[in-house]
């Protein structure tokens, strides 16, 4: 299934699709990784295990070099996909949804960021999985109008933003919250 924002200010067009993100064929995959960067479970466990070893290796540097104490939440960086069909993958680190904490500039950090670092990359296509709706508990709807909004308003250079929403749920939640944008 296939949704698409079309606005003509917008430079990044905005797909949805349903499905495993390790399978599309795009620059960069975006990894809802923890600070610690050694792989976990969700997305995660699944973007290591298609990547291979050296994702986790290209990890491993840069805990050893940059990021000593872990991937600060809210910030990306970019390894090698190893196996996967994209070229790179971008890990970035999603906050965990609190009640009484309101976390959202985090969690649109983590697509501005994202962005930012797939222009750098000189990427043109990028999937993102709905950061912090797992493990990380973020409402569902709520997550997709800050995913969504934040990269509509990015002004990123990507040419094509694709969210790869894993059941009918995610899927159905960012549509509705993508109609309301069109
Ligand atoms: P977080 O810790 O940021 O919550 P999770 O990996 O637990 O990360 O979940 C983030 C989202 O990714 C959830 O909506 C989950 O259903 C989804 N997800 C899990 N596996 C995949 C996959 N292979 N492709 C795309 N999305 C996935």
């Amino acid at each position: 299934r296939c949704a698409v924002l079309r606005r003509g200010r917008l430079v990044t067009r905005i797909t949805l699709v349903q499905g495993d993100i390790t399978e599309q064929r795009v620059d960069a995959v975006v990894n809802a990784a923890n600070s610690a960067m050694l792989g976990g479970g969700g997305v995660d466990g699944a973007i290591h295990r298609r990547g291979g070893p050296e994702v986790l290796d290209d990890c491993r540097r840069l805990r050893a070099s940059r990021y000593g104490r872990g991937l600060p939440t809210g910030q990306a960086v970019a390894t090698t996909a190893g196996r996967l069909p994209a070229r790179w993958v971008i890990h970035t680190v999603g906050p965990v949804h609190r009640a009484e904490v309101d976390n959202s500039a985090l969690l649109a950090s983590c697509y501005r960021e994202s962005l930012r670092v797939a222009d750098d990359l000189g990427a043109r296509t990028v999937a993102f999985p709905a950061v912090s709706t797992g493990i990380y508990g973020w409402p569902l709807e709520d997550a997709a109008r800050i995913a969504l909004a934040t990269v509509a308003g990015a002004g990123a250079a990507v040419a094509e933003a694709r969210f790869v929403l894993f059941d009918g749920t995610a899927f159905e939640a960012f549509q509705g919250v993508l109609d309301g944008l069109e």
